[in-house]
């Protein structure tokens, strides 16, 4: 397909949120590749922040960073993951960013003495912004999510804007796609469609009908629930499908493909002939990932761990790391606060892997340090990321390299040994949005480093998201005191991977940047993959030993 004919999705919610509009969008992304052809997903989201650089993690999950250095959404490593696809700074839109750049306009003088109104000037904006990712990429497909649910008040410029698209590029080139919740009501043993009804006559109301509804529920929907909810959305039963939970999410593309979404899209709505979808390798992934028959046990060491989702990327790249291993990896999620708990101390010194991954600020930094002492001197598998290798850093020059009291300078300004400071470049930054060092780099690896077995290449390119770094006054003492810095920028001025030397410590490896943005299914991020690599060997040597009745110290059940 040319440029010209990009066709346009837009997927909306209604009833609640949390529906997961973001896996049904990666997921119909996964099947428009599986038939051959080229998409690029987006989200819309109708909050004020200009992104979600500035929020908080218990607020709004991991903040997700693209190849060219945005703050975005956790979904957009959803579209990644599942498509394979790399998103942009262009892929995720705010209401704050969509307000700024019209308000930066107005501001200019560029509406000579208009009025500058939500319609058309906001909704002009927005629907550039989709235009944008088809100009840009000249790809076969954009979908876009809108965030939010149908019927809120912050919604509505997104939805004025996507009814009035058609218009514009020709209602043959769009399509409307509607994820609602039809819940099961115990005591009347029901499932019950009202909710969809309402859902889909608010969107109609404001002059969008849905194409396809896709009906989020507990068990399959029978086909006579099908029917009704297709008699009043005035669609073909086809159309509505039967989103039923599964126990993987990478199920979902073939749960969407066995009812013919595809199929649907494709053929029955946009007219188009595509080869018959290539599912088999995504097929067997999710088989390999419902049959791993042993276990390992990490401890991810954070402050925001009554958030599962504020670790979201980690997860998952911990996740494709055992599928790849042939192993499910269980995660201890540990409140790095309470690290010096007795339960703590013995739940950490009985897992096979501590990660510690990136944050922010002081609080819980002591047990993190902690943590990574534990991990170095028992010979535990660690694995740093970002502020995950400040830790490692300061517990080593602390302890090893007889620099007490050494600390990152944004944890203690007043340390005497800052092996931990400010980028350069960091120290007159006033505004703290979309400022940090952002994106992907390259990375010079060492050769003879675990970093260097890792990748098996001279130079990487991985996404970065921080201000601090180590300090180079202090680098020589620490590397004389054995710590390998096994990677570099090309240039050698700031350091990107320390590790121990095999001979001190089976893995003992971190990472300025972040691996976990990059990791795929079927292609686990080189860093976490030998680190769960090597939990799984300390999990087998441990239980080896205890057979051997060598060890007090009892593995984890292996099933
Ligand atoms: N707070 C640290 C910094 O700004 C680490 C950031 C991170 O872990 N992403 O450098």
């Amino acid at each position: 397909m040319s440029q010209g004919d990009t066709r346009f999705i837009f997927i909306t919610g209604g009833v609640v949120s949390s529906l997961g509009k973001g896996i049904a969008a990666a997921s119909i992304g996964r099947l428009l590749r599986a038939r051959g052809l080229s998409v690029q997903i987006q989200k819309f989201d109708p909050y004020i922040n200009v992104d979600p650089g500035t929020m908080s993690p218990y607020q709004h999950g991991e903040v997700f960073v693209t190849e060219d250095g945005a703050e975005t959404d956790l979904d957009l490593g959803h579209y990644e993951r599942f498509t394979d696809a790399n998103t942009s700074r262009a892929s995720n839109v705010t209401a704050g960013g969509i307000y700024n750049a019209v308000i930066r306009r107005e501001r200019r003088g560029d509406y000579l003495g208009a009025t500058v109104q939500v319609v058309p000037h906001i909704t002009d904006e927005i629907k550039h912004r989709v235009r944008v990712v088809a100009d840009s990429t000249d790809v076969d497909f954009v979908i876009t999510e809108i965030g939010g649910t149908v019927g809120d008040i912050e919604s509505l410029p997104f939805l004025e804007a996507i009814r009035q698209f058609p218009v514009e590029v020709g209602r043959r080139r769009c399509m409307f796609i509607h994820l609602t919740l039809v819940p099961y009501i115990g005591h009347a043993g029901e499932l019950k469609t009202k909710p969809t009804q309402h859902s889909v006559n608010e969107l109609r109301r404001i002059g969008i009908s849905p194409d396809m509804v896709l009906c989020r529920s507990e068990s399959v929907l029978s086909t006579e629930i099908r029917k009704k909810i297709a008699l009043f959305a005035s669609l073909p039963v086809d159309a509505i499908i039967s989103a039923y939970d599964v126990a993987d999410v990478y199920n979902c593309p073939l749960t969407f493909n066995e009812q013919g979404v595809d199929d649907f899209i494709l053929g029955d709505h946009f007219g188009i002939d595509a080869p018959p979808p290539e599912l088999d390798s995504w097929r067997a992934l999710v088989q390999r990932a419902a049959s791993l028959d042993s276990e390992v046990r990490i401890a991810l060491v954070g402050k925001y761990v009554r958030l599962e989702d504020a670790y979201l990327s980690v997860a998952e790249a911990l996740r494709h790391s055992g599928i790849h291993h042939g192993c499910r990896v269980k995660i201890e999620w540990v409140d790095s606060e309470t690290v010096e708990d007795p339960e703590t101390q013995s739940l950490l010194r009985g897992v096979d892997g501590i990660l510690i991954p990136g944050g922010f600020g002081g609080r819980g930094f002591e047990g993190k340090i902690a943590a990574a002492k534990l991990a170095r001197e028992s010979r535990i598998p660690y694995l740093g990321v970002c502020l995950g290798m400040h830790v490692a850093v300061s517990e080593f020059a602390r302890h090893v390299a007889g620099m007490p009291g050494a600390n990152s300078t944004e944890m203690d300004p007043e340390t005497p040994y800052p092996v931990i400071d400010l980028l350069p470049e960091q120290r007159e930054i006033a505004d703290m949005g979309g400022t940090m060092r952002l994106g992907a780099d390259p990375v010079k690896i060492n050769p003879g480093t675990q970093a260097h077995a890792a990748y098996r290449e001279g130079v990487v390119y991985e996404r970065h998201r921080h201000r601090y770094e180590v300090n180079n006054h202090l680098r020589k003492q620490l590397e004389s005191a054995g710590l390998v810095f096994s990677g570099t920028t090309p240039d050698g001025r700031l350091v990107e991977i320390s590790e121990l030397p095999p001979e001190v410590h089976p893995f003992y490896v971190a990472s300025q940047f972040h691996p976990e943005f990059k990791s795929r299914p079927d292609r686990p991020a080189p860093l976490f993959r030998d680190f769960v690599g090597a939990a799984y060997a300390h999990h087998e040597r441990r239980a080896s030993r205890a057979q051997a009745g060598g060890s007090q110290v009892v593995a984890p059940a292996a099933q």
